[in-house]
């Protein structure tokens, strides 16, 4: 099963749906599902230093390397420099932790996790604690920041490179003094949340838009699973289409991502899930089903991250 690409604005190829890694902590749990997804046909696996999987990644992607099964240039891997890290001369500290556990010699895509930089305090990991027990805020030029990224580009770490979580007000300062555009901003994205704004803005600027929690993330923890919030994946249109067009509704709700023009990076560690989940290439949806899911926008964010709303950087605040 090919999972088609798109060409990135540095001439690199990016699988349009991906495996989402994020909460798959456990050893054994993490493995299997990487052989699944890797078995039913992904190119692409979307990890990050503050997922705790990246070393159980790399065991498996070694396991697949040394039975011929795959070559690194046939896995498109996504790893995020972390909150801890944004000082320029931090930033390869890293990169290099994250290619250790890999096992790899670079990463294919390198992302600014979040906007919002935190000061390493030995206290609340991954999230930093003050002496206040809040987080530990730091204020980190995020231009400095991307010119610490653009260094893991040029010395070969990364493929390409790009951002997580920016807004439109971030990602132009970012490009007024860039070598290097982002190649893609990674963001909550999915039926509910359409982020059409940004998409056209980022767009113009020739970089793509990754969506993370494509589904709704179901299963996000407590303490961002606000209460009463509507479920994606119950959504009547998006379940009227599934019959409609004899597929599942996670199937309509990524094929509706795909089809605008992005990258989806569905989390699954069930392997019938994982084989439906890819497979979005052999069917399309028509223009007048394509309306119906775009008028179901809600513009409803579940990663809000509240905790971060005092920093300089945080992003969320710009109208959608
Ligand atoms: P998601 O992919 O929207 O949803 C994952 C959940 O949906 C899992 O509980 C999964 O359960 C279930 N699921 C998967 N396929 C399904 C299907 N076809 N039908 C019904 N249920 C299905 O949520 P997510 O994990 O939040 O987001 C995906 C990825 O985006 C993450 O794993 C991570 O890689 C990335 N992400 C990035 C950021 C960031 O700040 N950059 C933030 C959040 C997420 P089963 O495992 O049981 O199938």
């Amino acid at each position: 099963m090919a999972t088609q690409s798109l060409t990135l604005n540095n001439g690199y190829k990016m699988p349009l749906v991906g495996l989402g890694s994020w909460q798959v902590t456990s050893p054994e749990e993490c493995k299997d599902t990487i052989r699944a997804a890797l078995d039913a046909g992904y190119r692409h696996i979307d990890t990050a230093y503050a997922y705790q999987n990246e070393a159980f990644i790399g065991e498996v992607l070694q396991e697949y390397f040394k039975a011929g099964k795959l070559r690194r240039e046939d896995i498109f891997v996504t790893t995020k420099l972390w909150v801890t890290y944004h000082e320029k001369d931090r930033v390869p500290l890293c990169i290099v932790e994250s290619l250790q556990k890999l096992q790899l010699d670079y990463v294919d895509m390198y992302l600014i996790h979040l906007p919002v930089g935190l000061r390493e305090t030995g206290k609340g990991k991954p999230f930093p604690l003050d002496e206040n027990n809040t987080p530990a805020f730091q204020d980190v030029l995020l231009t400095d920041t991307w010119k610490g990224m653009e260094q893991v580009a040029r010395c070969g770490q990364a493929k390409s490179i790009g951002v997580s979580n920016f807004n439109m007000e971030q990602i132009e300062r970012i490009c007024k003094i860039a070598e290097i555009i982002p190649a893609t901003n990674q963001v909550e994205c999915h039926l509910y949340l359409q982020q059409e704004k940004l998409f056209q803005f980022l767009k113009e600027k020739g970089i793509t838009v990754t969506a993370y929690s494509p589904l709704g993330s179901p299963t996000r923890p407590a303490h961002i699973l606000k209460e009463g919030a509507p479920r994606v994946l119950d959504d009547p249109v998006a379940k009227d289409l599934a019959t409609k067009y004899k597929r599942s509704v996670g199937q309509i709700l990524l094929r509706y991502l795909v089809q605008r023009g992005m990258i989806v990076i569905p989390k699954s560690s069930n392997p019938s899930r994982i084989l439906e989940n890819v497979k979005v290439f052999d069917f399309e949806l028509s223009g007048e089903d394509m309306s119906k899911l775009s008028a179901q926008d809600k513009k409803l964010r579940f990663f809000t991250i509240l905790e971060f709303k005092g920093h300089s950087e945080y992003p969320f605040d710009e109208p959608l």
